[in-house]
């Protein structure tokens, strides 16, 4: 970023021309000008549109754009003094925003566009303007919303359920709990499409109270001697609802269900809030259900997590198994992670499992649990009923 500094009545940029950088303001104040339709066909005249001062940025929008300016920047102080922000810095951090906000900023800066072709009488400009982002990802994701609203309501989402095995027995203990959106148009969207959508508005709450509804309706039907657990991933957002256990206990009492067969997963792909996370562990285990840490050893692991807060069940990242015949450092790090698990008293899930070497190379080094497609697919419920 370069420094410039300007003596009052200077023309920072004028009307038309090129633009290849924004500027910051550090000192002094710059007027925008723009030329408007003279009345009743007189000569146009020049009308101030803002006055601009130190932190506001100026000329950032055409420079995004690579586009001409569409105002007159003139310099009001005396030693005026403004940083140049380069233009492909800005398309760079425009590309990384948030859709959403890419597409409030598209609006106004197209609102704004028109506004000035309409002052200067040139209409063709005004139904004609640019998009500033070049995206319209934005609206793509209100529409989703709204569908996903609508799925909600209408109860298209389905949750399929993962066997989970103990190695050991070969028994089926258990069942993860994942979600499906059964899309008209689309079909059946992964959840990795929509959750994140979905915690990024308040949808993460429904959308997970249906799938902990779903989960117990499951479980009644899976009743069973010994009884099979049902874990149901929590996203971080869910954590803050005071009511996300009461609910549970409250279903899984009416229903009669024995203690211990809700689990949760908490993913450690989010930035987890230790303190949340400690409360709602101490919660769960004072309403026997047990918490899992999700994805262990990608993205966010946190060692520290495994200490300070008391997870009863560690699931290893499929991640790790992909690459433990092909990389003897993946597999130590396995072997490092079930010593680990051992040690802190915590069972283990690996996740994963697509082969049988790999299914009894875990069961041979203290491995309690192996999830994957050896084992099976997330099955819609009745179809994991007929099968048992
Ligand atoms: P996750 O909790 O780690 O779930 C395991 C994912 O791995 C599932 O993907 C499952 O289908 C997939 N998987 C299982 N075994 C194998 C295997 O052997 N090979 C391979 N390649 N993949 C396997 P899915 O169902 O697409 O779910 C993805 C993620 O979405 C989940 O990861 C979880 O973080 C999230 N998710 C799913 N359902 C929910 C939900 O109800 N609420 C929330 N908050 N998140 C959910
Ligand atoms: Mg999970
Ligand atoms: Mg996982």
């Amino acid at each position: 970023m370069a420094r410039r500094t300007l003596t009052a009545g200077d023309y920072l940029f004028r009307l038309g021309g090129r633009s290849e950088c924004g500027y910051l303001i550090e000192e002094g104040v710059i007027e925008l000008r723009s030329l408007r339709v003279g009345r009743a066909g007189g000569p146009p005249m020049e009308v101030v549109l803002a006055r601009l001062g130190r932190g506001e940025l100026v000329g950032e929008l055409s420079a995004a754009e690579g586009v001409p300016h569409s105002v007159d920047a003139v310099v009001l102080s005396e030693g005026a003094v403004v940083l140049t922000i380069d233009g492909e810095q800005i398309r760079d951090r425009l590309a990384r925003a948030d859709p959403t906000l890419r597409t409030m900023l598209d609006g106004q800066v197209k609102r704004y566009r028109r506004m000035l072709a309409l002052l200067r009488g040139n209409f063709a400009d005004a139904s004609a303007v640019s998009s500033v982002t070049g995206d319209e990802d934005g609206l793509g994701k209100f529409r989703l919303e709204d569908e996903l609203r609508e799925a909600l309501q209408q109860r298209r989402l389905e949750v399929r359920y993962q066997p989970i095995q103990e190695i050991a027995s070969g028994r089926i203990a258990g069942y993860e709990a994942l979600v499906r959106w059964d899309h008209p148009v689309l079909g059946a969207i992964a959840p990795e499409a929509f959750i994140q959508l979905a915690e990024e508005t308040s949808l993460i709450m429904p959308v997970g109270e249906y799938v902990l509804d779903e989960a117990m309706a499951a479980l009644d039907a899976l009743r069973a001697d010994p009884m099979p657990f049902v874990a149901v991933n929590v996203s971080a957002r869910q954590l803050v609802s005071p009511d996300l256990i009461q609910r549970v206990v409250a279903r899984r009492d009416a229903l009669r269900l024995p203690p211990g067969c809700v689990k949760l997963e908490i993913t450690e792909s989010q930035a987890l809030d230790p303190e949340q996370v400690a409360a709602l562990i101490s919660h769960c285990h004072a309403n026997a259900i047990a918490v899992s840490l999700d994805d262990f050893g990608t993205r966010y692991s946190h060692l520290t997590h495994l200490y300070r807060l008391d997870f009863d069940v560690i699931k290893i990242d499929q991640a790790f198994v992909r690459e433990m015949f092909v990389s003897s450092k993946a597999m130590n790090i396995v072997r490092a992670i079930v010593a680990m698990a051992q040690a802190i008293g915590a069972d283990l899930v690996v996740e994963g499992v697509e082969t049988a070497e790999q299914l009894d190379f875990l069961g041979g080094i203290g491995c309690r649990y192996a999830q994957g497609f050896l084992i099976g697919r997330p099955e819609p419920l009745a179809t994991v009923l007929a099968a048992r």
